[in-house]
């Protein structure tokens, strides 16, 4: 579905004519669909393309009782990586991060920049606990990885995950992103370089639910570090 569709080249002038336009036409319009899905540093799909992955995967996922997992990846500390080697640095480790990551995921699986800093993957077929122990892995490799910087002294770079997931009917998309997210913030602040799973609270439990804005949830984190 990538390919462009392409008619030969063969017959009279006109269809000659006809078919080059043809084929000039079809290339062009795949190329302006990538670039219109593809994030252009990395290459990976932008954040229009992987939500609208999202979308159809929980559908899927719903329609044949399947399980899927999220996970939301954000460079640890990154502000500092810009702010002292410079911005050009910033993009040679998102573009780095990025390709590690985009190859060591299985064909299945959606990888895409959700944001600055920020990655989302959509693991189709996958519990929550097997989304972790992948995350791991891809937070192992990263961590390892050598970042060279100008050439010189190299870098090292950790990632913050945050995973969530589940099976068939207790399946949302939104649900999806909006705990993803929060597990990714609760891995920042118990430290980062960590995975940290979502899980939903007992409703049963003495201690029940409560919605935290982003704001009052920095202000836990200040107190917390304090
Ligand atoms: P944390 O560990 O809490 O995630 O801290 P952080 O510094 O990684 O997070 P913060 O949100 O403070 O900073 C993200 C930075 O990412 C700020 C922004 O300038 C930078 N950034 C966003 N997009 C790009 C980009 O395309 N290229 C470069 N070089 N930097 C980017
Ligand atoms: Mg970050
Ligand atoms: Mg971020």
């Amino acid at each position: 579905s990538e390919a462009p569709v392409r008619l030969r080249e063969t017959g009279v002038p006109a269809e000659r004519r006809l078919a080059r336009a043809f084929n000039a036409a079809s290339g062009a319009f795949v190329q302006v669909e990538a670039r219109a899905s593809h994030d252009r540093l990395t290459g990976v799909a932008n954040r229009e393309s992987i939500l609208g992955t999202l979308v159809a995967e929980v559908e899927r996922a719903v329609r044949h009782s399947k399980p899927l997992s999220v996970a939301f990846i954000d460079i640890d500390r990154f502000k500092p990586i810009n702010d002292s080697y410079g911005h050009n640095t910033g993009d040679v480790v998102l573009r780095q991060v990025a390709s590690t990551i985009a190859n060591h995921i299985r064909m299945t699986d959606h990888f895409g920049r959700y944001g600055g800093e920020e990655f989302m993957l959509i693991l189709p077929e996958t519990m929550p606990e097997d989304a972790v122990t992948l995350a791991e892995q891809l937070r192992s490799l990263v961590m390892q990885q050598p970042f060279s910087v100008a050439g010189r002294h190299s870098l090292k770079v950790t990632i913050s995950i945050g995973v969530a997931g589940g099976r068939g009917q207790e399946l949302r998309s939104d649900a999806l992103v909006e705990h993803a997210d929060s597990a990714m913030y609760a891995a920042k602040s118990l430290g980062r370089n960590r995975t940290y799973l979502f899980r939903e609270v007992d409703e049963e439990a003495s201690v029940m639910r409560a919605p935290i804005s982003p704001e009052r949830r920095a202000a836990a984190t200040a107190i917390g570090q304090w």
